[in-house]
């Protein structure tokens, strides 16, 4: 079998995976920031992790995988200025910080389950919750001289860490250049960061902060990277294997996990450093500010499966920007559609054989720096060859989608319906009271935003027997 190799950031060169324990893969995926839904843009981040972890499971590794969730510190720039993304959230929905974090939070967890990500062994670790050792983290840094404090905050020194910027080759060289724009002018380098921020000093503007803790610095809050350094640490060790994100923490995030960890623990903090490029909507970068932000919610009010977003996410190299449109996702639904419906119309409910030809290719496929889109490539080649038996093409497609995860171990008439997206509606003055009336307190729910309990009614509805979708003027209902 081929062996596994992986487009490292690091070197820039695709390298044998040589993990640190026998048999273990130790993994850390950036993870959201909970202010807001995830848009489609952060989703092909988690599905890229997603198949990651899944091709080291196929190669019979034991995956320890961690995913942070950010509710505090992420300010609205890289830079470490501006507000707080959590406190702006909660402002803007006139509620309180700890409701943001838990009402999009869950709304995240709810995203990864109807991609098909498999979250059940993944530790999810909350800033918030790992404040000490975020603390212990930046005394340690303090003690060993790398820090500096400003009217602000605590700072770590970049130009004490000869190799700072050496994931990507930043130039740190530019970065000085363009300090004379930076704002904050205590920095010693534009490339300096926050480590520990100072809440508003009284008599300063006041923001009041909901968020914010006793330090041996004074009371405060973390800067956005200390917490990725210091929950990886706890939880994977002072070295880990895999870490991922997407392409724009290459310069700045991952840069200064690396100037953290190292500078602590004076080893090299990740063996492989794998980065997803961009989602992108008209050729544009996803951002409020443009408007064109797309979430799982929008592509499920219009009627499409998450599982043909993550098709579609699929058919694009991880490495390649990929850019969104209706039509494509529509594309998407529609071969995937056909998918299952060979799947549970014409290839029975009988194993067969895994086909070794076919099985062997998709290996190496995968292995090759995670080739999907020539292993979906080889799936349709399999679907359209005559001389393997339908149980055998039964039984390989089941092997392939351990990777794809593209549901077809949970295939069946009512998924290939949704995934025709002709299901037929049924009239809601006609639907059985009971019925009607969770559809209405649905309802209700919804325009009061009270979103955790709309979707515990549409898990009762499914019980229940029936699938509600939200469109535009109202809910269609379909019997499951
Ligand atoms: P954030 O919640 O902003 O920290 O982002 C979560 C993850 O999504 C990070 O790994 C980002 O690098 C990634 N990301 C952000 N925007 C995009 C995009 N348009 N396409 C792909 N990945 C993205
Ligand atoms: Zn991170």
């Amino acid at each position: 079998m081929t062996p596994i190799k992986l487009q490292n950031t690091l070197t820039n060169e695709k390298e044998e995976f040589i993990p640190r324990k026998d048999g273990v893969v130790t993994m850390y995926n950036c993870g959201p920031t909970v202010y807001n839904y995830a848009h489609i843009g952060n989703l092909r981040a988690y599905v890229f992790a997603d198949v990651l972890k899944r091709m080291f499971a196929y190669n019979d590794y034991e995956i320890k995988q961690v995913i942070n969730i950010t509710d505090v510190g992420h300010l609205t720039s890289d830079a470490d200025e501006g507000e707080d993304k959590i406190e702006t959230g909660a402002k803007r929905e006139g509620l309180k910080v700890k409701n943001i974090i838990k009402r999009y939070t869950d709304a995240f967890m709810g995203d990864m389950k109807s991609l098909n990500i498999d979250i059940d062994k993944i530790e999810f670790p909350k800033a918030t919750e790992h404040i000490p050792e975020q603390i212990a983290f930046i005394q340690t840094l303090d003690e060993k001289g790398y820090t500096y404090k400003t009217s602000d905050g605590i700072y770590f020194d970049t130009s004490l860490r000869k190799d700072y910027g050496k994931l990507g080759n930043i130039n740190t060289k530019g970065l000085e250049e363009g300090a004379r724009i930076e704002k904050n002018k205590e920095k010693k380098n534009s490339a300096d960061f926050a480590l520990w921020k100072f809440s508003p000093p009284t008599g300063g503007p006041k923001q009041q902060r909901e968020q914010e803790w006793d330090s041996p610095w004074g009371v405060g809050f973390p800067g956005w990277h200390i917490e990725c350094s210091a929950m990886s640490r706890k939880l994977l060790g002072n070295q880990i294997d895999v870490h991922t994100g997407g392409v724009d923490h290459i310069p700045v995030h991952h840069n200064n996990e690396i100037a953290q960890t190292e500078s602590v623990t004076g080893k090299q903090f990740v063996n492989y450093w794998m980065h997803n490029e961009f989602i992108t909507i008209d050729g544009q970068k996803i951002a409020k500010s443009v408007g064109n932000t797309i979430y799982l919610k929008s592509i499920i009010d219009k009627s499409f499966s998450p599982l043909s977003l993550r098709y579609w996410f699929l058919t694009a190299h991880y490495r390649t920007q990929s850019n969104f449109t209706w039509e494509a996702l529509e594309g998407a639904q529609t071969t995937l559609f056909k998918l299952h419906k060979h799947f549970v119309e014409e290839y029975g409910a009988k194993d067969g054989e895994v086909n070794k030809e076919y099985e062997n290719k998709f290996h190496d496929f995968i292995n090759d720096d995670l080739d999907i889109p020539k292993s979906i490539a080889l799936m349709w080649d399999l679907v359209k060859d005559e001389s393997v038996p339908k149980e055998d093409k039964r039984s390989t497609l089941l092997e392939f989608d351990k990777v794809l995860g593209l549901g077809l171990d949970h295939s069946d008439k009512k998924l290939v319906t949704l995934l025709s997206g002709r299901g037929d509606k049924l009239e809601i003055g006609k639907l059985p009271k009971a019925i009607k009336a969770i559809v209405d307190e649905r309802e209700e729910a919804r325009e009061n935003k009270d979103f955790k309990k709309a979707d515990e009614l549409r898990d009762k509805l499914q019980q229940k027997g029936y699938e509600i979708e939200d469109k535009e003027d109202g809910p269609d209902i379909t019997k499951n």
